[in-house]
């Protein structure tokens, strides 16, 4: 199943609604990702300096979502 990114945190899913955040405003389009397992590691807080609303949860987010 494709994987979409939501457009508000970022989280990758194959869902059709975003199980992080309840966002239905998912992306195909989306480029690199990285893979949170400890939500207060320094890839974590750098992730949340440019996207705020992500890696709130351990899961996979997109770092560029069209
Ligand atoms: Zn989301």
């Amino acid at each position: 199943m494709k994987e979409r990114a939501c457009r508000h945190c970022h989280y990758i899913t194959t869902e059709d609604r975003c199980p992080v955040c309840g966002s239905r405003d998912l992306s195909e389009e989306w480029f690199d990702l990285v893979i949170i397992i400890n939500t207060e590691s320094e890839i974590a807080r750098k992730l949340r300096e440019s996207i705020p609303n992500a890696a709130k949860v351990p899961g996979k987010y997109a770092i560029r979502v069209r």
